[in-house]
């Protein structure tokens, strides 16, 4: 590789991800490849997701934001699986070397980093149109990971978070929405929820001791609930009373941004109703809202309860590359 190249992952990324060395990492950054020793009696969870400039996050988008977002996303499918995140390989396509734009880029990507205690292990540098692969991984104890399918007729289906609020923070970057039409404090929690948003962590745990399925929302509510749905063989109702969503978009009847708006990064999990006590009072203690917002059914199909009838759910479609 070229020498720009060398000082630009020394700067930017190898002398950053040094600092405090886990056992399991035996090699990290600057040889051929990584060596992992994966702790006793624990599984390694793999992940990988691509942001592309222009079609994952604007290109003007700040870069502090790209590097949080590129390694929050994948930490939230870690989390899905009761996963806990542990390391990360890091693929950068880069058209330009900008010493401030890395800077922050860095900044970013290693505050992610330390939030969810993930070290970067390798990864790879090359020029090109901008973007930002990252390949995760998580450990956890032998066959404890959640899945898409277990969910049960009669299971409760729990939401964390809030759903929409990116979807509204993209519409107003868009201008799909008129920025005087959204009071300063809501764009703001929004614009925040779509450039930083936070992997729920703090479920692991409860993951592990009572969903019986799960998976994280980033491709809107209908459409992920939908995966987990077809993936258990079962029907869901949610209700849309009880759907957690910020006034604004409760108010302006906005709910197509909550179910079918996407990058909200939430998970949503079943869990059978002898759970409702303990992930109740669990909930008191999170640092974000969990919610009960259906039931499973045996009868296949989603539907959402609202004004006392069932709607049907079949014309709401998430976020999906392939189509137009
Ligand atoms: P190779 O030619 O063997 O692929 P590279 O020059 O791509 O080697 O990488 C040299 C070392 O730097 C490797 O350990 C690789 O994992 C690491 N590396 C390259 N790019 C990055 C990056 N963007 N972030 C972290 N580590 C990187
Ligand atoms: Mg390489």
């Amino acid at each position: 590789m070229a020498s720009s190249e060398f000082s630009l992952i020394e700067t930017h990324f190898a002398r950053r991800a040094g600092t405090g060395r886990p056992d399991w990492l035996k090699l990290g950054i600057g040889d051929d490849a990584a060596v992992i020793q994966p702790p006793a009696g624990r599984q390694l969870v793999s992940t990988v997701d691509t942001l592309i400039a222009g079609r994952h996050f604007p290109e003007n988008s700040e870069s502090m934001s790209i590097g949080w977002k590129s390694l929050a996303v994948n930490a939230s499918d870690l989390v899905a699986m009761a996963a806990d995140p542990a390391h990360f390989l890091l693929a950068l396509t880069l058209p330009e070397v900008d010493e401030d734009w890395l800077s922050r880029f860095s900044d970013g990507l290693f505050r992610a980093a330390e939030t969810f205690g993930m070290t970067l292990v390798g990864g790879d540098t090359c020029r090109g149109p901008l973007s930002i692969t990252i390949q995760a991984n998580g450990w956890v104890a032998n066959n404890r990971y959640r899945t898409r399918a277990g969910a049960r007729p009669g299971d409760r289906i729990w939401l964390s978070g809030r759903v929409g609020d990116a979807a509204l923070g993209l519409a107003l970057l868009q201008q799909r929405v008129a920025p005087d039409d959204v009071d300063a404090q809501t764009s703001a929690t929004c614009m925040t929820a779509l450039n930083y948003p936070q992997p729920r962590l703090g479920l692991i745990p409860l993951l592990r001791e009572q969903a019986t399925a799960a998976i994280d929302v980033s491709d809107g509510l209908v459409a992920d609930l939908r995966h987990l749905i077809d993936a258990s063989e079962v029907g869901a109702v949610i209700v849309r009373d009880v759907l957690p969503v910020n006034d604004w978009l409760r108010d302006r009847e906005r709910l197509d941004l909550a179910l079918a708006g996407g990058d909200d990064y939430e998970i949503l999990f079943t869990a059978p109703p002898a759970a409702d006590v303990q992930l109740q009072d669990a909930a008191k203690t999170l640092t974000h809202d969990l919610k009960l917002i259906g039931e499973i059914t045996a009868e296949p199909g989603l539907r959402m309860q609202a004004d006392g009838k069932f709607v049907d759910l079949d014309r709401y479609r998430g976020y999906d590359h392939f189509q137009s």
